[in-house]
């Protein structure tokens, strides 16, 4: 199994990249948000839990998203590998998953940060507003409010991968397929490893 986190924080370009990776490689794309997003079409009652946090930019509770993260990767014994987007988000939520993957003899085996100031993410993330249908990428008060989730909350566990030699950082500005190359080349030279 070949297990990789693509880490950035929002508006970095991690859902493109992350179609773009998983064609490559074959690995499962298992993104927090989409799979929030589908509960919250669904109605389910973890979805209306969710989205009360996530209109307001804030980050859904840990054992929400570890709880969802698991059930997809016991759902899908049979991966090559996923490709975690979104996830972790908080130290907690990357402890708990580093335990899920050791039940199944794996772990993360390379994490790849993307690197994005944060002027252009506003303007990307406004952009992106215009045509996505997320009302949290129309609101440029709950795009500054999920920044400033990320740099609180999420920001740390690049510290929790780095301490394992597996974080990588890439720029993540500039030309689409320039940024896709960085990432492959890093990729392939962790699975030399
Ligand atoms: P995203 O599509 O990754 O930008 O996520 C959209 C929203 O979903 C975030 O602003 C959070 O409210 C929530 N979310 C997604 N992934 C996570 C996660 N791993 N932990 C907590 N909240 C999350």
């Amino acid at each position: 199994m070949f297990n990789l986190i693509l880490f950035g924080p929002p508006g970095s370009g991690k859902g493109t990249q992350s179609e773009k990776l998983i064609d490559k490689y074959g690995l499962m794309h298992l993104s927090t948000g989409n799979l929030l997003r589908e509960e919250i079409v669904n109605q389910t009652k973890l979805g209306l839990e969710a989205k009360r946090f996530m209109d307001n930019g804030q980050l859904v509770p840990d054992s929400v998203v570890i709880g969802m993260i698991r059930s997809a990767i016991e759902h899908n014994p049979a991966s090559k590998g996923f490709l975690f987007d979104g996830f972790p988000r908080t130290v907690a939520q990357a402890e708990a998953l580093d335990e899920l993957l050791a039940e199944k003899q794996a772990e993360i085996n390379a994490f790849l940060a993307l690197e994005v100031s944060r002027e252009e993410l506003i303007g990307r993330l406004l952009n992106r507003g215009k045509t996505s249908g997320r009302s949290d990428d129309v609101n440029e008060d709950i795009i500054s409010a999920r920044i400033q989730e990320y740099e609180n909350k999420t920001a740390p566990v690049a510290g929790y991968y780095e301490q394992f030699d597996k974080g990588v950082r890439v720029k993540g500005e500039g030309d689409i397929d320039q940024i896709f190359d960085s990432l492959c080349r890093e990729i392939d030279a962790k699975m030399l490893v």
